[in-house]
């Protein structure tokens, strides 16, 4: 039985489906003007990971994530380039999705845009307005009067009492009240080519694109929905506020015992990822882009170690703990190199690793126990040679989307650009058989110093010497 931890109510609950025929997650995706950076690599990792475990689980899933291209860094990145809103967007959707495919992340059953749901969210405000709970300002934005949503604040945990003294200074005389947030913004002059509505040309506001891709594609409910926790406040939030006043009535959930509105059941949120001890973000300056990780580390390097952490708690990043992923994952696939795998089905109570790793899983998504199982089943590998639990090490990996290749393909790694190909270490390893044939030595030692200066590690076995990158 799975257990969520649910951000709406601060506990982990059974995870009761609304229509076991037909789970539905919803999770925020890329706002996309430039290239994903780490933090985006997670939200991306963790919720393929929920995906296939839902599946796994025997769940019909469906899988939407959005994507956001309409907002104003959009708008002034391709006013900067020079190039339409279209261009700059399609190009950097397509890296998004090149990044996406080399860390193994399977694609969202959904993708939607926010451009193509434009009325959609002008049906939504329209609803807004007519339940009281938005406004046209004299400027021609609309706003959401969070005055009118006495749940604000459910998600986070905040008070709006506790937010206004936050608040500061409201420079905007357009809006009622100063925790009003946009849900459509009238063009400027220079803006020529936006939307038409009711309250003139203009944009959505981000927040109201979720609410209204989120209804028309599930309904009024749906099961969960997932983000980075940078998004709690004030994007869910504001989302909660949109999704429930449209609907005009209180959701009806159950939400773990209390009374809170929300049109989503569960809402999960992955940890942030830290440098130095600090938030990555794209305003500290602190962030890594997913391509340029990938030029030093192998993309299931990276993947495993997103993975091997729990997906709520903080995950440091530095070399040293990708160089450490590394190696651990280099054990795994030795043990699988070394014993080949047997076909293995995997169902909970296959045998007593398979019933662990399930209850890990089943836990709040516990990767880190799962992994460890992993560990403890290369370590059984090593010693017994047996091809069964090498499928089973195999077959659980894939679950999470790991341990699915060849392994002497990623024990010997990709060629670095002034490295020696996969050839020519292979070439060289002929010559020093050749030499040791005719017991020649000195060349012998010759070229396996050669082969250490570039740091490969030969490993001499009963079936000859194979080799991996170090
Ligand atoms: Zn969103």
């Amino acid at each position: 039985m799975l257990a969520v931890y649910n951000t709406l109510t601060r506990q982990k609950e059974a995870f009761v489906p609304l229509n076991p025929e037909n789970v539905r997650m919803y999770v925020c995706g890329m706002t996309v003007y430039d290239y994903c950076h780490l933090g985006h690599a997670r939200v991306m990792v963790v919720f393929d990971m929920i995906a296939r475990w839902l599946r796994q689980s025997g769940y019909p899933l469906t899988y939407v994530r959005n994507i956001t291209d309409i907002d104003d860094k959009i708008i002034a990145r391709a006013a900067e380039n020079g190039e339409s809103i279209g261009a700059l967007t399609a190009r950097f959707i397509q890296a998004m999705n090149e990044d996406a495919d080399a860390l193994g992340v399977l694609r969202p059953d959904i993708e939607p845009k926010a451009t193509e749901h434009v009325a959609q969210m002008i049906a939504m405000i329209e609803k807004l307005i007519a339940n009281g709970k938005a406004y046209a300002a004299a400027n021609g934005d609309v706003y959401y009067a969070v005055r009118e949503f006495p749940a604000y604040g459910q998600l986070s945990g905040k008070s709006l009492d506790d937010l206004r003294a936050g608040e500061r200074v409201e420079v905007d005389g357009f809006k009622r009240d100063p925790l009003d947030f946009v849900l459509w913004k009238a063009a400027k002059p220079s803006e020529a080519d936006f939307w038409d509505s009711p309250w003139g040309k203009g944009r959505p506001g981000w927040h109201i694109e979720c609410s209204a891709m989120g209804e028309e594609l599930f309904g009024d409910t749906f099961d969960i929905h997932g983000g980075g926790a940078d998004l709690q406040f004030p994007h869910h939030e504001n989302e909660i506020a949109q999704s429930v006043g449209a609907l005009g009535h209180s959701c009806g959930h159950d939400h773990g015992g209390k009374t809170i509105d929300s049109h989503v059941k569960y809402w999960l949120h992955n940890g942030f990822i830290r440098v130095d001890g600090e938030k990555m973000s794209k305003s500290l300056g602190n962030f890594f882009t997913i391509r340029d990780v990938l030029k030093e580390y192998d993309p299931e390097v990276v993947r495993f170690f997103i993975l091997r952490a729990h997906y709520r708690s903080p995950l440091n990043y530095s070399d040293a703990h990708l160089d450490d992923a590394k190696g651990a994952l280099t054990r795994l696939y030795t043990a699988l190199k070394n014993t080949a795998p047997a076909a293995f089905d995997v169902h909970e109570n296959a045998n007593d690793y398979t019933r662990r790793f399930y209850a890990a899983m089943n836990d709040d998504f516990g990767t880190v126990e799962a992994v460890a199982v992993l560990f403890e089943l290369a370590n059984e590998v090593n010693k017994s040679n047996s091809a069964e639990l090498a499928g089973c090490l195999k077959a659980l990996g894939g679950v999470m989307g790991l341990l699915q290749r060849e392994p002497q393909a990623f024990l010997q790694g990709a060629a670095a650009a002034d490295g020696l190909s996969n050839e020519a270490i292979d070439a060289l390893i002929a010559e020093r058989q050749a030499a040791r044939a005719a017991k020649n030595w000195a060349e012998s030692d010759r070229i396996r110093d050669v082969l250490t200066a570039e740091n490969i590690i030969l490993e001499d076995g009963a079936g000859g010497t194979t080799w991996r990158r170090g």
